[in-house]
């Protein structure tokens, strides 16, 4: 059996039509396949990889945690220098209200975390989230995932959840005392790039703070630099009460992290005991790795560039094709007419040496989301891979 078809049959899918890139090494903004063709990674494995693939501080960081400690512990019991050193970098960049971590495996448990802590905090269960969103894949998270059409097989879900359209008035109206807290992203990420206005997310914080409801931010596809900010709330001049990391926050490795004041978080102290428990949360390998690429990710000053590499996108990406370009900083949604459409690009993308795919709530758009490194000619590079592709195809329609 190929490695293809092994995959196919011994590793569980979640679609008919996987891309079935066959992975050699990544270096950079590179993907190598198997005959060492190479592909610029225009999705860096879904924001994760702001960094650029296989940062040599990063390696380094991990052979030599490797060398002193893997897993020790379950989570909270044992002090551990990386966990550690990466709550206290994190606390540096954060202000008063977020100075205390929470580390996850992933972004969906940090979602968890953070709705059973307002809960817990509140004593309330109303939660408030929007249509289109995304907070993650297990049974709570799904509960507020703005989708009936992802949550219809899985119900009973979680009771008492409420959704609102994004950018609407409406929701003002349904935040009240017995709402535990409401879940917002500071842009909606899966529904092809939407950036709320400023005004209205200030408002809804103003009604939390008038109900004692917690505003919790999911920033796991949008921190790190990826809109363009370290965190994309201090654009918006607000602080959530609870703040969601993920994705590059582990620096090529498995992590999530909810955030939130101590005196909050000390809740999970008490009554019950362990409130929320993980057993390889935090781990030493991963928060080495995750510290190594949030100072790289400082010290090379990648953020500073975005704005001018999102410009530089918008400047050649001019195609008739492309009904709408969606950004903020390097989060980028390319919409055609249709999935048909865009589906076909994005395979013609993939035989032409670029790596990209789709959006969850707006399968017509097509990802752009690389590596924060990339540079103006690899820009440039993969501007013209892509209308070539998209040339390719609606020459033929
Ligand atoms: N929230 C947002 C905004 C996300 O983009 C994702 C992942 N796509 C998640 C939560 C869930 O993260 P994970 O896949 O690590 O559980």
């Amino acid at each position: 059996m190929t490695q293809r078809e092994i995959f196919l049959q011994h590793v569980a899918q979640t679609s008919e039509a996987p891309l079935c890139f066959e992975v050699s090494k990544a270096e950079g903004v590179y993907l190598f396949d198997q005959s060492g063709k190479k592909h610029i990674d225009l999705i860096g494995g879904i924001s994760v990889c702001n960094i650029g693939h296989g940062n040599e501080k990063v390696k380094d960081a991990i052979k030599t945690q490797v060398d002193h400690y893997l897993h020790v512990m379950v989570y909270g019991e044992v002090i551990q220098s990386p966990q550690v050193q990466y709550a206290k970098a994190l606390a540096e960049h954060l202000p008063p209200e977020l100075q205390c971590v929470y580390f996850t495996n992933s972004g969906t448990e940090a979602t968890e975390g953070a709705m059973k802590l307002a809960k817990r905090v509140t004593q309330r269960s109303k939660i408030i989230s929007f249509k289109n969103s995304y907070h993650g894949s297990t049974q709570g998270a799904l509960s507020v995932m703005g989708s009936e059409y992802w949550q219809q097989a899985y119900r009973p879900l979680l009771p008492d959840v409420y959704q609102f359209n994004y950018n609407d008035q409406e929701v003002l109206h349904a935040i009240d005392t017995h709402t535990a807290c409401v879940i917002l992203e500071p842009v909606q990420s899966e529904a092809g790039v939407i950036i709320p206005d400023k005004k209205w997310v200030q408002a809804i914080r103003k009604k939390c703070d008038e109900m004692g409801v917690f505003l919790i931010f999911d920033e796991i596809q949008t921190a790190f630099g990826r809109t363009g900010s370290l965190f994309r709330f201090s654009k918006l001049s607000i602080t959530p009460d609870i703040l969601l990391l993920g994705k590059a926050l582990g620096g090529g490795m498995p992590m999530g992290a909810f955030i939130s004041n101590k005196e909050v978080m000390d809740t999970l102290m008490f009554n019950p005991v362990l409130g929320h428990i993980t057993t390889f949360g935090g781990h030493p390998v991963c928060c080495a790795a995750g510290l190594a690429a949030f100072n790289v990710l400082l010290d090379e000053k990648l953020i500073p560039q975005v704005k001018k590499k999102e410009d530089l996108f918008r400047k050649l990406l001019l195609h008739p094709a492309i009904l709408s370009l969606n950004s903020c900083g390097l989060l980028m949604a390319l919409h055609f007419e249709s999935y048909e459409t865009n589906k076909k690009i994005i395979d013609t993308c993939l035989r032409n040496g670029l790596f990209t795919d789709w959006f969850l709530f707006a399968s017509n758009a097509l990802r752009i989301a690389p590596p924060l490194t990339i540079s103006e000619r690899e820009i440039e590079e993969a501007c013209g891979i892509l209308l070539r592709s998209i040339d390719e195809i609606t020459g033929q329609q």
